[in-house]
Formats: structure tokens, C-alpha cells, sequence
């Protein structure tokens, strides 16, 4: 697929619907199609960059910026207190599926350690 042309980008391009909870200029958070959790977000930057692997020193202030992102709609879904994870999975094997870098933030039930 061309790397630019993920189900993602389309909703960043407001191809398809998706149900936002947060946007600027750099990066869109909605609400995981098919949640595993309560509360359970997707954080995707706008620029294209196919996973955490691809990431470079380039990109560190973005991360940063997302992070900061995380912990704050981790506080307004009120899951903070409770305790939330906040998850890239990185190529095929650790479950990724969708080739646009994205963090999952998940809370709102207990989760167990080590992941399947
Ligand atoms: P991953 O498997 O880590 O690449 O995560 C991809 C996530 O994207 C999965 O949890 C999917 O449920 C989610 N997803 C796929 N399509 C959509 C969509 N159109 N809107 C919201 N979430 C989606």
C-alpha cells in the first residue's frame, strides 16, 4: 500500500468518519474502531512515518509532543488516577496492522503484565 494512502491518512484527510477527540497541526487522536478497553485512543502524527521504527532524531520533538498529548486525555477521560498503558506496536509480529505510526492509550479496566 502506498505509505502514504493508510486508513489513517484518509481520516486525517477527513475521507472517512472517525470520531475525534483531539487535533492541531501536528497531530489527531480519536476513538479506536473496535475498542479493547473504555477508554481507547488512537494518537497518529500527520506527518507519514510507517512505525516507531522509522522514527528518527528528526522526529523527537513530535514524539515529545504526543506523549505530553497521551497524559493529557489519559486526565479528561479521567483514567489517570486509575491507571492507563500507552502502546506502539511495531511491525507485524507485535500486532501492528495499520503501517502509519500510532500509539494506543488504553484505560478503564485492569490490564495484565506480561502482554500476549
Ligand atoms: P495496530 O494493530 O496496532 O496497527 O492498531 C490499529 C488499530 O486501528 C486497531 O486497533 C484498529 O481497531 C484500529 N482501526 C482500524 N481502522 C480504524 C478506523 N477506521 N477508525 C478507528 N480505528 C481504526
Amino acid at each position: 500500500m502506498n505509505e502514504e494512502n493508510t486508513v489513517f491518512h484518509k481520516i486525517i484527510r477527513r475521507e472517512i468518519p472517525a470520531n475525534i477527540v483531539f487535533e492541531d497541526e501536528r497531530v489527531i487522536a480519536f476513538r479506536d474502531i473496535q475498542p479493547v478497553s473504555s477508554t481507547h485512543i488512537l494518537i497518529v502524527p500527520k506527518k507519514t512515518i510507517r512505525s516507531l521504527d522509522a522514527v528518527t532524531g528528526d522526529d523527537s520533538e513530535l514524539i515529545g509532543h504526543i506523549v505530553c498529548i497521551a497524559a493529557e486525555l489519559a486526565r479528561s477521560e479521567g483514567v489517570s488516577e486509575s491507571g492507563y498503558r500507552l502502546v506502539a506496536n511495531t511491525g507485524e509480529r507485535a500486532g501492528q496492522s495499520v503501517f502509519q505510526l500510532h500509539f494506543h492509550l488504553l484505560g478503564g479496566r485492569p490490564f495484565a503484565w506480561p502482554p500476549g
